[in-house]
């Protein structure tokens, strides 16, 4: 039995499927999950001592790569000041200046500990603000798993929807409409019949939580011209998006100002942390100054916002993003250049520091077309790549990512590795 494979039959004993969140089981690509040791830059080790490329990155934040020194600075220091007060402390109010610096939509922002904190929080500060209770969201989008939001489309578009996790009250489901992504059509006529009733519509602007499909140019400006013509809150979900795909996030890259804007991931650097935040008067409903509640005890953590305002001082240096976004590239270029030379359904999109890899013959516009991928064939490939030193998400529908610790001979290695399991596929 490998050290893997002990610790995982270890774990089962007191933790439900061994993992403190499904996806880590493996659930999806089947085996044993890697239970890692150390990381440092864009490596990880295992418990049996294996390296692999890591293009998870603890699922996005890592955007400088592992125990990147000067953020492994700011955390211990914070620490030996006191690990949390839960009173205010005045890096909190640098962390919200430079949010709002970096982010002309946020007028003002609250720190949370985690992306599903941010995305409920902003749904029931949109609710409260409008005094209205339907929820917009759309197919193969995640925003954490706050009740409202484990909602998957019932068959008929204006249906209501259906829960997707049992313990979610009907009730509750039966606010939340369920569209497909990229579908202008069907968002007109979802607005033009419900449209005094929708507090507001939520939306992953590069979904990564169905692999990677980027919102259309129709579609997004779809979204902000309905929802503002509605009255309706337009609320971009960027907690994977934000400072992953450029510095001005997803928002920057379509030129658009949504209403409110969810952080998480690399705004924590590593760390719990996320936020929420937007226009100053849709903000100014939150306690302590109007009727909408919402609180943490860990809220605004010294040692999240030590690593968070670390992590942006330094991607926010110039040219950061566009060698991130160039070696991105590199590897999506380098997998497509694969598929093709092999001839087989195998190819890849990346925007700005994400990437999909998709077991298709063209890159995926909807969920729809992700589901058509070949699941079987990418759990193959996830597993032999493994094999090569090569961690991929555990599963066909994430996203991936890459950091500023990977090098040129990382990217070339993957592509490597890539070209030969395919071909033993
Ligand atoms: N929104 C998006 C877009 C996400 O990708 C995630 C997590 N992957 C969440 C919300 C939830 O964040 P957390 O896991 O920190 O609760």
């Amino acid at each position: 039995m490998s050290r893997n494979e002990e610790l995982f039959a270890a774990a089962q004993r007191h933790i439900p499927g061994g993992v403190n969140s499904p996806v880590r089981a493996f659930g999806s690509v089947g085996g044993t999950p890697r239970f890692f040791a150390k990381g440092e830059g864009a490596y990880v080790w295992d418990a049996d001592g294996q390296r692999y490329i890591d293009y998870v990155g603890s699922w996005g934040p890592l955007i400088l790569g592992h125990c990147h020194p000067q953020v492994i600075e700011a955390v211990e220091k914070a620490a030996r000041n006191g690990m949390s007060f839960g009173a205010p402390t005045a890096a909190e109010i640098d962390l919200a200046d430079l949010l709002c610096e970096l982010l002309p939509s946020i007028e003002q922002v609250r720190l949370v500990s985690s992306g599903t904190e941010a995305t409920m929080s902003a749904i029931r500060l949109a609710r409260g603000y409008t005094g209205r209770d339907k929820l917009v969201k759309f197919e193969g989008c995640y925003h954490g798993h706050a009740d409202s939001l484990l909602v998957k489309a019932g068959s008929g578009l204006l249906t209501f929807g259906n829960p997707s996790s049992a313990g979610v009250p009907a009730a509750v489901a039966a606010d939340t409409l369920v569209l497909p992504y990229n579908d202008v059509a069907a968002l007109e006529a979802l607005f033009a019949e419900q449209g005094a009733a929708i507090a507001a519509l939520i939306v992953e602007p590069v979904a990564g939580n169905m692999n990677l499909v980027p919102a259309s140019k129709e579609f997004v400006a779809a979204m902000r011209k309905l929802t503002q013509d509605h009255g309706a809150v337009l609320i971009y979900d960027e907690v994977m998006t934000g400072f992953r795909v450029g510095l001005g996030c997803a928002q920057g890259l379509h030129g658009i100002t949504p209403d409110l804007t969810c952080l998480g991931k690399v705004v924590g650097g590593g760390m719990p942390l996320a936020a929420f935040g937007g226009r100053a008067d849709i903000m100014a409903k939150l306690a302590p100054l109007g009727p909408v509640y919402q609180a943490g005890t860990l809220s605004g953590n010294p040692l999240a916002v030590a690593a968070g305002l670390t992590t942006l001082n330094l991607i926010r240096q110039p040219g950061f993003f566009d060698a991130l976004t160039a070696r991105t590239a590199q590897l999506a270029a380098g997998f497509n250049a694969v598929g093709k030379e092999l001839n087989t359904a195998f190819t890849a999109h990346s925007v700005g520091g994400m990437f999909g890899v998709y077991m298709s013959a063209t890159a995926p516009q909807s969920y729809a077309d992700v589901m058509a991928c070949d699941r079987a064939r990418f759990n193959a490939f996830f597993h032999a790549m493994l094999g090569e030193g090569v961690y991929l998400a555990p599963s066909a529908f994430e996203a991936g990512f890459v950091s500023a610790a990977h090098s040129d001979a990382d990217i070339a290695a993957t592509i490597a590795a890539a070209k030969r399991v395919l071909l033993a596929l």
